[in-house]
C-alpha cells in the first residue's frame, strides 16, 4: 500500500477515511487533526496556560508532546497515587521525569500521600479504582484552579469516549451523558476547564504516534485496574468499525452534535460548597476531604469533575 499523499510506502492503513499514509504524511495528519479538534471546539489558544495530566501511558504524553510541537504552552502533571505493587506509580514517574528532562519541559509532581498521609493501597481493593481515580481528578483540577492554568488536558482517545458512550447508552445515564464532551467549561470557580484534544484520535492512531516518535511510555496498565467491561467494550467497537469503517467516529460526532438531547439533570443550585476545599458538593465535605478526614465513606456521587466512567 503507498502513502495517498505522497506515494512512498505506507505505515498505516485509516479505513475510516479510506487512505494510506507513510511515516511523514502520518506525523503531520496527526498534528493537523489535533490542531482542528482544539480549534473546532474553542478549547484554549496558544495564549493560554495549559496544564497536562500524565500518567506515563502512550495518549497522556503523545498529547503533551502534540501540544508542545504545536507551540501551546503546556506543562505536564503527574499524580503518584504511589500504587507500590509492581512498582507501578515509581516505573511511571521515571518515565514521565525521563520524557519531559529530554525535552526541557516543566513537570510537577503531586503526592497523593502528602494530602491523605496514607497509601492508597491501604483503602482496600474494592473501592481502590474509583478512589484512586476520584483522587486524580480532584488533585488535576485543584493544581489546575490553585496555580492559575486557563485549562486542564487529558489524553482520553476516541476509543476511550466511544466506549464510555456506549457503556452510557446501555445504562441510560442521562445526566453522564449530559457531562460526556469534548470540552467542559469551568461552571464553578473552583473547577478548572477542561479539554480533550485527542478525542478525535484512535488508539491505534497514538500507539503508532508513539512508535514513530520513538517515545518510551508505560505498556502495563495499573495491577489494580478493572477495566474489564471497558476492554470488552473497546473490542466490541473494533468490531463494528471493521466492518463499517467510521462507525466509531460518526457515533461520538452525532452524539456531540445532538447533545442538546441530553439535558444536565443533576441540580446544581442543591450543591453547597465542601468546608475545607470549596469544591461544589452535595455533602459538608467533599469526598475527597472526606478521605483526607480518614473516612472510607463512598465516592459513588462525586460532582468534582463531570466525567466518571472513563479511565484516564
Ligand atoms: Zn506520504
Ligand atoms: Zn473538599
Amino acid at each position: 500500500m503507498k502513502c495517498k499523499v505522497c506515494k512512498k510506502p505506507a505505515v498505516i492503513n485509516l479505513r475510516a477515511q479510506n487512505r494510506g499514509l507513510c511515516a511523514s504524511c502520518f506525523d503531520a495528519y496527526i498534528l493537523d487533526r489535533v490542531e482542528r479538534t482544539i480549534k473546532r471546539f474553542a478549547m484554549f489558544t496558544r495564549k493560554e496556560k495549559v496544564l497536562v495530566a500524565v500518567s506515563g501511558g502512550k495518549d497522556s504524553l503523545a498529547l503533551w508532546d502534540i501540544l508542545i510541537r504545536l507551540g501551546y504552552d503546556a506543562v505536564g502533571l503527574f499524580v503518584d497515587v504511589d500504587i507500590r505493587e509492581g512498582d507501578y506509580s515509581c516505573r511511571s514517574l521515571d518515565v514521565v521525569e525521563a520524557f519531559a528532562r529530554d525535552r526541557n519541559l516543566d513537570l510537577m509532581v503531586e503526592r497523593l500521600k502528602d494530602w491523605w498521609g496514607r497509601s492508597i493501597e491501604e483503602i482496600g481493593r474494592r473501592v481502590l479504582c474509583p478512589t484512586c481515580g476520584m483522587a486524580k481528578r480532584y488533585l488535576t483540577n485543584r493544581v489546575a484552579v490553585d496555580r492559575g492554568f486557563n485549562v486542564l488536558c487529558t489524553g482520553h482517545n476516541l476509543d476511550d469516549e466511544v466506549a464510555v458512550l456506549f457503556s452510557n447508552i446501555l445504562n441510560w445515564q442521562v445526566g453522564y451523558l449530559a457531562r460526556q464532551a469534548p470540552l467542559l467549561e469551568a461552571w464553578h470557580p473552583k473547577l478548572s476547564k477542561k479539554a480533550k484534544p485527542l478525542v478525535l484520535l484512535t488508539e491505534k492512531e497514538t500507539a503508532l504516534y508513539m512508535v514513530l516518535r520513538g517515545i518510551g511510555y508505560m505498556k502495563d496498565s495499573c495491577p489494580h485496574a478493572r477495566g474489564a467491561t471497558t476492554l470488552f467494550y473497546k473490542r466490541l467497537l473494533n468490531q463494528v468499525e471493521w466492518r463499517s469503517p467510521g462507525t466509531k467516529q460518526r457515533f461520538y460526532t452525532l452524539f456531540i452534535r445532538h447533545k442538546v438531547l441530553f439535558q444536565d439533570k443533576e441540580e446544581r443550585g442543591s450543591l453547597r460548597e465542601c468546608e475545607r476545599c470549596g469544591q461544589p458538593t452535595w455533602e459538608r465535605l467533599c469526598a475527597f476531604c472526606r478521605m483526607m478526614e480518614g473516612g472510607y465513606g463512598d465516592t459513588g456521587r462525586e460532582v468534582s469533575e463531570g466525567d466518571q466512567v472513563s479511565e484516564g
